[in-house]
């Protein structure tokens, strides 16, 4: 059985390079019938705060991304953590180390005095016929994990190929300290093996822990699961996404009008890919999702590629649904439903013209209420002549007995011919006066959705 897990550690927002790690382990679990686990990785107490919890739980459930076990909490678990450092230290894999702070600085700098790369240089480590030094009264001891001395730390990984690591690049790392609370790599340890991960899926700024935990792992003789690091996404200039340059919160991109599979199915092409598909469900992500298919190496963020994904999606979602998104910004810009045209139905007629959401609500706006047209149209599109036109087409509209995009559409022809104009010398000043911008789709069929009465009294408004 499959397991995978994704361990964001909740110290700020979602960021979008999170939800390609979670979509991946996500889908690698779905592929293969398995199991996705949701773990909160909170024991640094300073830093994790409950707005950043609600912020992952939330932007997961934007997302989608459905998990079958957890939230589990890293805070509830310290009993375990603490058995299982006894564990270790009963089975001579870990000791105590009582080196105080000034001893450890001194350590350092005599070290970094001779040239050499600063580390722990194992006073405390017990070894056969090692005389250990005497207990200091003053000092708690922190416990070290006993890293094997040689030897090397090997994996497949299942992105990045086969990776080597020198135990003598290791040091005997803390893990639990001073006042017993467990470290990090330790805590993930536990966890992947309690928790029965059989695929741990990761950014690859993880790479150098994974040692470390393989490590620890062996010495618990717990099972290693399949280890793959992916790589990092960029910026369009090639540098590591920031908060302050880019949008990086999976918030930023819901405000920014984008629908949540549009953002999933571009992370999936952020270092994946099937073929030449760029436009694909979820459901034929995780049918051809394979970790092989993964590139070893960054990615950069297309700004105009995502943005046409984001437009295909809202192309293909169901207009209920869209009304249903849009509906929060067209009642924060105060724009009245009721008494127009099904919302529905303007959707339709519009949504092949947007990027995004934002964008859709503007451009549904004008349905409900007459739009201020800009100077600039009502100098090229409204003279006397045109504006008094206007007024003999209202005449010919306000006969009609079928309001129809088709009834309408007739009406064009022979109102040119006799008022000797051009079809763009009707359509635009229609436009302008009916909608307050020239920007529309044919205009006999908005005209249809706005409705008799309502057209006629703007057109002679
Ligand atoms: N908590 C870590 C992070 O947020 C991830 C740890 C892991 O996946 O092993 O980067």
């Amino acid at each position: 059985m499959i397991r995978t897990r994704f361990a964001p550690s909740p110290t700020g927002y979602l960021h979008i390079g999170g939800v390609r790690t979670a979509l991946f382990s996500w889908a690698y679990a779905r592929k293969n019938k398995g199991v996705f686990v949701l773990r909160i990785e909170d024991t640094d107490l300073e830093r994790s705060t409950p707005e950043s919890v609600k912020a992952i739980l939330d932007g997961m459930h934007w997302v989608g991304l459905d998990y079958d076990e957890g939230p589990f909490y890293q805070t509830h678990r310290f009993d375990r953590y603490k058995d299982v450092i006894r564990q270790l230290l009963d089975s001579g894999h870990a000791y105590l180390c009582y080196c105080s702070k000034d001893e450890l600085e001194a350590m350092r700098a005599e070290q970094e005095a001779r040239g050499e790369k600063p580390r722990y240089d194992r006073r405390w480590r017990p070894e056969a016929g090692k005389t250990l030094p005497t207990i200091p009264a003053d000092v708690t001891p922190v416990v070290r994990f006993k890293t094997p001395l040689d030897g090397v730390v090997a994996w497949d990984d299942a992105v990045k190929g086969r990776i080597e690591i020198a135990n003598q690049e290791l040091d005997d790392l803390i893990i639990a300290r001073p006042d017993g609370s467990p470290t990090y790599n330790f805590c993930v340890v536990v966890d992947d093996w309690d928790m029965q991960i059989t695929h741990v899926i990761r950014g690859d700024d993880h790479v150098n822990n994974t040692p470390r935990q393989i490590n620890i792992l062996k010495a618990l003789n717990a099972p290693l699961p399949v280890y793959g690091h992916l790589p990092m996404i960029l910026n369009e200039d090639g540098q590591k996404m920031s908060k302050r340059r880019d949008a990086v919160s999976v918030v930023d991109y819901a405000d920014k009008g984008i629908l949540p599979e549009a953002l999933l199915n571009y992370l999936a092409r952020l270092g994946w890919g099937h073929g030449d598909d760029e436009f694909f469900s979820m459901e034929q992500f995780v049918e051809w999702f394979s970790l092989e298919a993964v590139s070893a190496s960054a990615s950069r963020f297309n700004h105009e590629k995502f943005m046409w994904l984001n437009a295909q999606h809202i192309k293909s979602a169901d207009n209920g649904r869209l009304a249903e998104l849009i509906a929060p910004r067209l009642a924060a810009a105060g724009v009245e439903l009721s008494g127009g045209p099904a919302i529905e139905e303007v959707i339709a007629l519009v949504k092949e013209r947007v990027q995004d959401l934002n964008a859709l609500a503007l451009e549904v706006d004008y349905f409900y209420r007459k739009r201020e047209a800009s100077a600039a149209d009502v100098d090229k599109h409204l003279s006397d002549d045109s504006v008094a036109r206007m007024g003999r087409f209202a005449d010919k509209l306000a006969g009609l007995d079928t309001w129809s995009a088709e009834a309408i559409h007739e009406l064009f022809k022979p109102f040119c011919a006799e008022e000797g104009i051009k079809m763009g010398q009707l359509g635009m000043p229609l436009r302008v006066l009916v909608c307050g911008t020239t920007q529309t789709p044919s205009v006999d069929a908005v005209l249809a959705l706005i409705g008799k009465d309502e057209v006629l009294r703007r057109l002679r408004g």
